[in-house]
Order: C-alpha cells, then structure tokens, then sequence
C-alpha cells in the first residue's frame, strides 16, 4: 500500500514535520486578515529537505508554500497544502560589499552582524527587525530609504533557489537558464508596467535589462517561482552623518504638493504622517496641522540642511542630528501601523487590501483627493502614512466590519484609477490573496501571458504557492479570519 504524504516526508525528511492542530492553527495566520489552515508543516533542516518536500509534494499534487516570519499584510504565505518555514536557513556570510545570507535569517540579527562593520542593507521595512529575509525577497520589500537605495530587487547580486520541479538554480549564474529566462521575457510589453519608483505587483520582468539580471525574475514571486534557499545581497557603508526634519503642514494637499520639489535634493527619505498618526506622539504640534513630513537627509548635509529652508511650504518643527533623535522620531513613524490599528474600535477595523498602492509623485496630490472621494462614497474613513517621495501611501479604511462586501467595490474603484494615473497597485507588501485577481488589469493581457509561461517555466504543475500571483479565482474577501 503507498504511503501517506505525512508518512512519506516525516520518513525522509531529516527536519522537522508537523501536523498537529496546534502547528497547523499557528501556521494559518500572518500579519493579514486572512487564514487559512495548512495540512502539513515542513521545517527543513537543509536543501536535500527543501528538494525532497518539493518533490513528495509533486508526486502526491499538493502545494508547497514557502514562508518567512509571517509578517507579510496580505496572506502571501498562507495556503492549503505544506508550509516550509525557512528558520534553519540562518547563515551570514559577510564579504566586502555583499553578504551572502540564509533566507531563514531575521532582518534584525543581520543587522547586528552589518552594525559591526559599519555596513547596512539598504530596504528597511517598517516592521523593523522583525521580517526574514526569504519574505524580503518574497515580496521585494522596501522601506523609507529605498526612495535613494531602492527596493530588494535592486540590492541583490544572486539567487539560489530550488524550482517547482525540485531543482537546486543559481541565477545569474546559470547561462543556460539565464538565456532561457530571457527568451520567454523579452517581448514584454513595458509600457504596461506601472510609471513608478517602487512595485512588488507581479513579476518584475521589467528588471531584466541584461542576461545578469535574471535573478530578478524570483525575487518579489511570493514563493510562486522557486523557493529561495539563499542571496547575494549588496551592502553599503553606514553613512556618516545624517540629518532628519520634521516639517508640519496645515494643508495634507500642500505637504502632498511639496513632495516633488523636495524629493529634487535627493533625499534618503521622505514619509508621510497623518494626523491620526502624530497626535500619537508626545509632542505639542500646531492645533492647525494636519499631517507631518519626515524628510533625512544622509550626505551633503550643510548644503541640503540649506537647501530644505528654500523649499519647504510647511513649517520645521524638529531638526534632529544625534543617531539617538533620530532613530526615537522614526520609531513614531515606523509604528504608524500600531498607532492606526490602536485609534479604531476592532469592530471598525476592515481588512487592509486597498493599503499600499503607490504613483507617479506628481499626481501624489490627487491620490489623496481619490480616497477623499471613497471615503465620502462609502461613508468610510482613512488613516494614511507612508513613503510620500515613492507616492506611496499606506492607508488604513474605517467602517463597519460587518460592512465587508464593500471592500471589493472600494477596491475595484481605487485601483482603477491608480492604473489610470500609472500607478501600482502594490508597491511593497505584494499581491497575496488580496490583489493576485488585479495582475492581469495592471499589466494588460500580452504581459500576463508571458507572466503565465515564466511560472509554467519554473512550476509547471503550479505546486508553489498556488492561487498568488497567477489566478482565476476572486480570493479578495474569501478566506477572511473572523474577530
Ligand atoms: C507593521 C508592519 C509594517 C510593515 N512595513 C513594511 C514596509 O515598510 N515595507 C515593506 O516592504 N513591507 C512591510 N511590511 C510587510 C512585511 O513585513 C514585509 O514585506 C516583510 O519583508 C515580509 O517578510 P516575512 O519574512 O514576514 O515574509 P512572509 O510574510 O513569511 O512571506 C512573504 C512572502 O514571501 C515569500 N517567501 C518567504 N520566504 C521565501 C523564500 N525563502 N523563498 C521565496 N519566497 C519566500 C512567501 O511565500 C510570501 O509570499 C510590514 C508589515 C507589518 C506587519
């Protein structure tokens, strides 16, 4: 008699294999307001693991989805068949400017390492220390200094990563596949990708520019293309000296305005804070202000500190210079998530799909006038923070939870007219179970197909997380976890 998958992997797999109810309930949440509970957990304890979990799962048809630390917003990681947690893979290899890194490894415990040599690794998610690496590369994260450094998929040498076949691929490395790789992706349509500095929607086919950027076919594939056993990551030297200004506005279409001039003198970052937000913050701001900019600066620091006063249209209200100051200011700002979720009732919190679009900075202004228009449309209302100098705004909607049919009408509205404007509709926390049915409206038709045959390139029995990225089904307001 043929053995059981569960039997089969907890007989081959030298990790270790759960299926408890205890482990599947754990596993069946991240940071979003999804669940879904998986039939079986993998913790592989190396990549003969990792190859044989992808092969069982080949043999007996069921889904492998690869997760990190589970922070991801918008259910990336969360599936029906066999979650592989990535933790064992926690392996720093510091070189001059590039670490070689695990994808088990925590954005936190890299940076302690980074810290010692003076070195960091550019995107800096909001969560802070808590994300891995692996989901970093999941989801080409960003955070507010990749408006100078960019995004994951910009910080990368090299990928290596296990396909849906179980094969072990080293990119760009690979000539073959590289070559490969590049014939199913040149004919991509780019005036269809979206005219902005951030986008984890999608494949970044749009990366591609030469046979040594194939790796960035993976990165930002939410586990759909192979699963990442470990990268080549650029570092660069911790600069040293680095100035923030917080600047009150009176007006959130003035601060918006301001943006474009202000992202001119090259910024390592400029973010948004409403006042939901700062009112959080113990310190006494005008009564008249209605959001704050975060703008740093970390070079050219005289000229620049110059420079803002001729600018800015709103009013400094802190120049901070210590690494201490500034690393307390941006604690306020990296929180916005927690102030926003601590100011709404549960029963007014409403999942957050519609959270983290971003366009062109010059129509910044009329993004905020869009969700003004929702909001008064739906009798809803929006907390908003986020990477202003990207015209990427994180937004928070407030309704009645029961309302939840209304989502999806909100969100069709929204990222229609995002895609109008050249937008994305996700510029850094990726697709999921929240925006995998827009990919084909984003990208228009002759893209998806070409994004249809990568993913049959790399998972032709569509094993790896399926139902993300490339999918029929409407997964917007399924699957959502009850309060
Ligand atoms: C409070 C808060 C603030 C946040 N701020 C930001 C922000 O500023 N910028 C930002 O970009 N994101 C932000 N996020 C979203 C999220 O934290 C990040 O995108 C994070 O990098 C995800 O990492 P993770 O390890 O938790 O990934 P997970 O959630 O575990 O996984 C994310 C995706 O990556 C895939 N993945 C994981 N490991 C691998 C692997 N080894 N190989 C291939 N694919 C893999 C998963 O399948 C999934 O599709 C925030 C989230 C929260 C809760």
């Amino acid at each position: 008699m043929k053995k059981s998958i569960l039997k089969t992997l907890e007989s081959e797999i030298q990790g270790n294999v759960y299926s408890t109810k205890e482990f599947r309930e754990f596993y069946s949440v991240d940071a979003s307001s999804y669940k879904i509970v998986p039939k079986i957990i993998v913790i592989p304890k190396n990549e003969r693991d990792v190859i044989r979990t992808v092969k069982i799962a080949k043999e007996f048809k069921t889904s492998v989805t690869v997760r990190g630390a589970g922070t991801g917003l918008v259910g990336s990681a969360l599936n029906t068949g066999i979650i592989l947690d990535m933790k064992n893979f926690d392996s720093i290899r510091l070189g001059k400017n590039h670490v070689t890194v695990g994808t088990g490894v925590l954005k936190g415990n890299l940076d302690k390492v980074l810290e010692k040599s003076k070195k960091f690794l550019p995107p800096n998610p909001s969560i802070g220390s808590f994300c891995s690496i692996g989901g970093m590369l999941g989801n080409n994260s960003s955070g507010s200094r990749s408006l100078k450094y960019g995004s994951m998929i910009d910080n990368v040498e090299e990928i290596t990563f296990v396909d849906g076949n179980g094969k072990k691929i080293i990119l760009p490395k690979n000539n073959k596949k590289s070559k490969e790789i590049i014939k199913i992706t040149n004919q991509i349509d780019c005036k269809k990708f979206p005219n902005v500095t951030k986008n984890s929607s999608g494949y970044r086919l749009d990366k591609i520019e030469t046979i040594n950027d194939t790796h960035k076919t993976i990165i930002g594939s939410e586990g759909t293309l192979g699963i990442i056993l470990s990268a080549k990551l650029k570092i660069k030297n911790k600069p040293k000296k680095r100035i923030l200004f917080v600047i009150e506005y009176n007006s959130v279409i003035k601060a918006a305005t301001n943006c474009r001039d202000i992202n001119k003198t090259n910024p390592s970052a400029l973010e948004f804070v409403d006042k939901i937000t700062f009112d959080q913050i113990n310190y006494k701001f005008d009564k008249k202000s209605k959001c704050l900019l975060f703008v740093e600066y970390d070079d050219k620091i005289k000229s620049n500190e110059k420079k803002i006063h001729q600018i800015i249209t709103g009013k400094i209200v802190k120049k901070l210079k210590t690494d201490k100051e500034i690393a307390d200011w941006w604690k306020y700002r990296d929180l916005s998530l927690h102030y926003s979720l601590k100011s709404i009732k549960k029963e007014k919190r409403i999942p957050h799909v519609i959270e983290d679009a971003a366009v062109p900075l010059k129509y910044l202004p009329k993004l905020f006038l869009i969700l003004n228009k929702i909001n008064k449309k739906y009798n809803t209302k929006s907390i908003v923070y986020g990477h202003a100098g990207n015209g990427n705004v994180h937004v928070r909607l407030i309704s009645e939870r029961k309302k939840i049919s209304i989502i999806k009408n909100i969100a069709n509205e929204y990222f229609d007219e995002i895609l109008k404007l050249g937008g994305t509709i996700t510029a850094e926390h990726g697709d999921g179970l929240a925006r995998s049915e827009y990919i084909k409206k984003q990208y228009g038709a002759k893209n998806y197909e070409i994004f249809k045959n990568i993913k049959k390139y790399f998972d032709p029995e569509n094993i790896l997380n399926p139902g993300k990225i490339i999918t029929t089904k409407s997964t917007i307001i399924q699957n959502l976890e009850e309060l």
